[in-house]
């Protein structure tokens, strides 16, 4: 029998040879891992387009440490960072940016609404302490697609800094760096490059890094020293996640064997439109409208029945060889199904087999959802 699919945006489902580039141990301090860092590093500032402006810092642990890394960096300690929240992730920036002592302005929408530019401006007019704005790209607790590139356009006209928490499009979603500029945009190993969990990097001008000397609350997560000690050395500063470097820098090699971030949005896109006819055929309904909906991750409307429940339709599906993604919404019900990962159209479409006949067999539902 094959291991579950994860249908889940990071972690997510691997390549074998993705998976095989694990088995080697390395020396942290040893020539080989340097070079792979090195190398890895550069593919990211080319998938970026940002080679001539920006540089890449690699750093161990997930997505969060390296959004904490690249506020506590940039940010000053009397800088006021504006964050744009539509779900969780916005919420944790701005979170982050609190607990670190930053000050902290927010422009809230509802889940499913993205932030609108216009409103952004007023408020950058109206605050002259605001110094950053900090975006999500694709709001994965939806999967709403924000508009940054308007949102850098607004920022730049007014004089701000923009910092991108890219995490689950970078690679698949564009965002070129020379039209809409930032000054950090953040990622990880984990997500739209489907690497294995396990290390952040933070794609940052190197004018704004050298700026940034001691900005930073913390000196794990301080982003210029961890630059400047591999520029110095082509080490980690602390121990890398060796096997999940190997890991990334196999997954990199696909990426680009593939066709990089045209022919990976481009299975992507067949996966959502597939998931979505398929569940939509079930007569689940999708959560946000479909001109914003990136094609990463698809939040859905619980099934409409007053005993539905999420775990029991979790293992139902699980037990037909697919992990579904809980919702991340507090005011409806909802559960997602991720598009990205090692899987195609198969796999999806096999993923809807999996669902259909789940809610077949759960009791709650005396007539099944779909006709
Ligand atoms: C995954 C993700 C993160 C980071 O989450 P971790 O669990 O720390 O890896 C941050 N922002 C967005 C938009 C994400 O999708």
């Amino acid at each position: 029998m094959r291991e579950p699919i994860l249908l889940t945006p990071g972690p997510l489902t691997t390549s074998l040879a993705t998976k095989t580039a694990m088995l080697n141990d390395w020396g942290s301090w040893d020539g080989a891992f340097n070079a792979l860092t090195a190398r890895v590093c550069l593919q990211l500032l080319r998938i970026a387009g940002a080679e001539d402006s920006h540089v890449c810092v690699p750093l161990q642990g997930s997505g969060t440490f390296a959004v904490e890394a690249a506020v506590g960096s940039l940010v000053p300690r009397g800088g006021k960072l504006l964050v744009l929240v539509n779900g969780a992730y916005g919420k944790r920036m701005a979170r982050i940016a609190g607990a670190i002592g930053r000050r902290v302005a927010v422009l809230e929408t509802p889940d499913g609404v993205a932030p609108d530019p216009a409103a952004v401006e007023s408020l950058l007019r109206a605050d002259p302490g605001i110094t950053h704005v900090g975006v999500i790209q694709c709001e994965t607790s939806t999967g709403i697609l924000n508009p940054v590139a308007e949102i850098a356009a607004v920022t730049a006209r007014a004089g701000r800094r923009l910092i991108v928490d890219a995490m689950s499009a970078f690679g698949a979603l564009p965002l070129d760096a020379g039209a809409a500029p930032y000054d950090a945009l953040i990622a990880s190993s984990n997500k739209c490059l489907e690497g294995v969990p396990g290390m952040g990097f933070v794609i940052v001008r190197a004018e704004a890094l050298e700026e940034a000397e001691g900005n930073c609350h913390s000196l794990a997560l301080d982003l210029l020293d961890q630059y400047r000690y591999l520029r110095a050395t082509g080490q980690w500063r602390f121990t890398p996640p060796t096997h999940v470097v190997a890991a990334f820098g196999a997954a990199l090699e696909q990426y680009f064997a593939e066709g990089g971030q045209p022919a990976r949005l481009a299975r992507y896109e067949a996966n959502c439109r597939l998931l979505c006819e398929g569940l939509e055929g079930l007569g689940l309904r999708r959560f946000l409208p479909a001109e914003r909906q990136a094609p990463i991750i698809v939040t859905w409307h619980a099934p409409e029945h007053p005993d539905y429940d999420f775990h029991r339709f979790y293992d139902a599906v699980r037990s037909r060889g697919f992990i579904l993604y809980p919702g991340k919404l507090t005011q409806v019900e909802t559960f997602r199904v991720g598009c990205i990962g090692a899987i195609d159209q198969a796999e999806i479409g096999q993923a809807v087999d999996a669902v259909r006949a789940a809610l077949d067999e759960l009791v709650w539902l005396e007539e099944p959802v779909y006709q």
